[in-house]
């Protein structure tokens, strides 16, 4: 049994390519399962997440060893579809192309689904008329008995003839419209799983070859037969599957919305004329005409012109934005009545857009954490099920007829009873409503969070913001502004512009709120700024270097008494501004305190309510930051913090700590962040929420990412995911309920095969559209 394979392609260093692939074909959760079972098997294959409710595949492997060809190859032998999405995430452009693929391919399956009902319904709905309805019962084989033996002569028994004509029209129903069970029982089987395929063959087989037998073995003549079971049985979980297609295609809404927003030309001025360019051929640099009502085409800068904007699409902000020159513009937005020229600085797969297509992609991709409790019950569902239902069939064979009442038997032997009992077993406890609980729920649930402006980047995080009970807000631009103000200052020995003059040519060269704070002041009084001859910054203390030879120190308490100055002198005044809860700089000119520049930064306005509505949802607040303690009390008090809960005087690189600290508690932490310089916080706490995905480095940093800089939006991700976490709990209860509720009305025999499998299609449609109703979400407050 050796196996002379190499392996040495696969050796590690190998960088893993990353393929998403359209599936068709899967009925429930275990066929999802047996899609990533035998793709993870190939060789040189990573990792494989299937996605249900997407129907979506995502592989990563190596190249070298396997190509996407044998993947897709795989999938089909199997018993599925699989067409490859190429450049999935990349410019909205190609993601629609893709999306357009996939839509093709289900909108093909869709139809050929539609033909198989109305196939099977047109043959379904005569047997149910024949075989349940009194009228029909007698007239139809008494009729056809006489036509049979004008035409060959003889005699035949009506109740022969009504049999042979529910196998003619129950036969192809079986056979054609039912195939598609058998096949994905036999690659079930293969795979040594079960899934809602075998359930669903063993169901509808058990009735059919038990009536045909029936009907043709002699000894067997006198036995109902109930063609009409299986029949019905197919004809009905054929509609719930399409009603739950449909339904299903309605929860990825969001991301085609989103891919629609896109502009298709824009107008480029191309030496010195403007032309309307197809958006692909719009490069970095190029200058771009703005006219109104017309969207922005890509992201950029305007130079000239003003104008309002609309970004509500992007951030779900109502209110148009004022846009001056400077300023920045997002593709896909909407200029409203002025006009004006931009300078394209993004575009293609480097968009706002198209990096929020691609979060809101990935998101919907991923598995949340509950789902595993889903796919472990999915999993021994299967086996439990047939064990169930052969248990029903024994005990109504063998021991309910020795004590029944006799009358029980009148129309039907034991034997049949116990095969109804058992089919019905078998098709009401199918787990197909359990694999689209969480799925659908995450997806409807993270597209209203696009919508809104909060991005989840993955479903854990949407799951998991649910369950924290502290929030971290950072203060700096997060419960502030971000936009300090230098309030007054105080000098020593020079005048207060000579003061400011020597602060802001060194804070020049410092990218720090407070330093564009004193060099915004310095200008406004009409300045003129050096530049530092050697420049250092120490990050959360201040700068330090030589202006015009003398040597100047910006920044903290601390940074100044390392260096030896005498601090007293301004001891009192310090003390007094920052309990009104001003930053205060202190300033050294050649080795001797020389003044104080004081510095606010204003609180959101929304700041208060924010954190009061989190309080009162059972959360605590915490701020940190690395101002000194007493600003950071004064701003605390305004925000309506806890002073207990300040966390001040932390060096950026100890906020991952602290965060740490809160965790080792017992705490589940959220850090607010504006992901400048509280990266690793965001990443240490258990949900990192970034604010402001104007920026890059705040769409790359954390869980969730806020477009908006809105702090209210942090209380709407809270109630996002508790809506959505709610929304998975009540599916589940729906997929469950009909399950453990069906199970024992249909061992004791009251339920017909029939009726459990429109009570199992039933429940399916009822968990997709119970997520649907999730996009009816609204946060309170905004
Ligand atoms: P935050 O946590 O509020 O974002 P930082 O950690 O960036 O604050 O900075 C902490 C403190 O260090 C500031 O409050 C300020 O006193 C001092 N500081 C930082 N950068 C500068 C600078 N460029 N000029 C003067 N002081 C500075
Ligand atoms: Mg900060």
């Amino acid at each position: 049994m050796e196996e002379p394979r190499s392996d040495a392609t696969s050796e590690k260093e190998q960088v893993a390519e990353e393929a998403a692939f359209a599936l068709t074909g899967m009925t429930c959760a275990a066929c999802a399962a047996v899609i990533e079972k035998t793709v993870s098997r190939l060789p040189g294959v990573e990792a494989v997440n299937v996605n249900l409710a997407s129907e979506k595949m995502t592989a990563s492997f190596d190249p070298a060893v396997v190509a996407v060809r044998e993947i897709v190859e795989a999938v089909e032998r199997a018993g599925y579809g699989a067409a490859p999405l190429e450049e999935a995430s990349s410019a909205p452009g190609a993601v629609s192309e893709a999306e357009d693929v996939q839509r093709a391919a289900q909108r093909e399956h869709e139809r050929r689904q539609q033909r198989l009902l109305v196939f099977s319904a047109a043959l379904s709905v005569p047997l149910f008329l024949i075989s349940m309805v009194p009228p029909f019962m007698e007239t139809v084989p008494r009729a056809l008995a006489a036509l049979l033996e004008r035409v060959f002569g003889g005699m035949w028994d009506p109740m022969m003839v009504a049999k042979y004509l529910g196998f003619v029209l129950a036969t192809p129903v079986q056979l054609i419209a039912g195939r598609q069970f058998y096949r994905g029982f036999w690659h079930a089987l293969k795979q040594r799983t079960g899934n809602m395929d075998t359930l669903i063959a063993i169901g509808t087989s058990a009735a059919y070859l038990y009536s045909t037998a029936a009907t043709f073995v002699p000894a067997l003549e006198n036995e109902p037969v109930f063609f009409e079971t299986a029949a019905l049985l197919i004809t009905f979980v054929l509609l719930g599957k399409l009603l739950e297609a449909r339904a299903k295609g309605r929860t990825g809404n969001a991301i085609r919305k989103l891919m629609g927003l896109q502009a298709k030309t824009a107008r480029v001025v191309r030496d010195g004329a403007e032309v309307d360019l197809p958006i692909e051929q719009v490069v970095p640099g190029d200058l771009i005409v703005v006219r109104p009502g017309e969207k922005v085409p890509v992201d950029g800068v305007v130079v000239e012109g003003r104008s309002s904007v609309d970004e509500s699409m992007l951030t779900g902000e109502s209110i148009p934005v004022e846009k001056n020159p400077g300023d920045a513009v997002i593709g896909a937005t909407v200029n409203k009545l002025g006009s004006f020229t931009m300078r394209a600085t993004k575009v293609g797969r480097d968009t706002m857009l198209a990096q929020i297509v691609r979060l809101v992609e990935q998101a919907q991709g991923s598995k949340a954490p509950v789902q595993r409790f889903a796919d472990r019950i999915s999993a021994i569902f299967v086996p439990a099920v047939l064990a169930a239902a052969a248990m029903t069939f024994l005990v109504w064979l063998l021991i309910v007829p020795r004590f029944a009442d006799p009358g029980l038997y009148a129309e039907v032997t034991p034997f049949v009873k116990a095969l109804l009992a058992g089919t019905a077993v078998v098709v009401i406890a199918c787990p197909c409503a359990l694999g689209l609980a969480t799925p659908t729920a995450i997806m409807v649930g993270t597209g209203k969070g696009a919508e809104l402006g909060v991005l989840f980047k993955t479903a854990e995080a949407l799951e998991r913001l649910e369950k924290v009970d502290a929030v971290v807000f950072d203060k700096t631009g997060t419960l502030t502004l971000g936009k300090p103000q230098v309030t007054r200052t105080l000098a020593f020995g020079i005048s207060d512009d000579e003061l400011l003059r020597l602060a802001a040519s060194l804070e020049r060269a410092s990218e720090h709120p407070l330093a564009d704070a004193v060099v915004e002041r310095a200008r406004s009084r009409g300045l003129a700024l050096d530049k530092p001859d050697s420049f250092e910054a120490v990050p959360g203390r201040g700068v330090a270097g030589s202006v015009e030879g003398v040597r100047v120190v910006c920044g903290t308490r601390k940074l100044l008494a390392e260096e030896g100055i005498d601090l007293s002198r301004a001891e009192a005044s310090v003390e007094a501004f920052e309990d009104s809860g001003e930053t205060v700089l202190l300033v050294a000119v050649d080795g001797r305190l020389a003044g104080l520049i004081a510095v606010a930064d204003t609180i959101k306005p929304e700041s208060r309510e924010v954190v009061r509505l989190l309080e009162s949802s059972g959360r605590e607040v915490y701020m940190i930051t690395g101002d000194n303690a007493r600003t950071a009390r004064a701003i605390a008090e305004q925000a309506g913090i806890d002073p207990k809960r300040v966390l001040a005087e932390v060096m950026p690189e100890r906020k991952a700590s602290e965060v740490a600290r809160l965790q080792d508690e017992g705490r589940v932490v959220a850090m607010v962040g504006d992901g400048i310089n509280d990266t690793p916080a965001l990443a240490q706490a258990d949900v990192g929420i970034a604010m402001g995905a104007g920026t890059d480095v705040a769409l790359e940093a954390g869980d969730v990412v806020l477009v908006r800089n809105d702090l209210r939006d942090v209380v709407s991700a809270f109630e996002l995911s508790k809506a959505t976490m709610r929304k998975i709990r009540q599916n589940f209860v729906w997929a469950l309920g009909y399950n453990t509720l069906g199970i024992p009305v249909a061992a004791l025999g009251l339920l017909r095969p029939e009726i459990a499998g429109a009570a199992m299609a039933l429940s399916s449609v009822s968990v997709v559209t119970s997520s649907l109703m999730l996009k009816r979400f609204k946060p309170s407050v905004r």
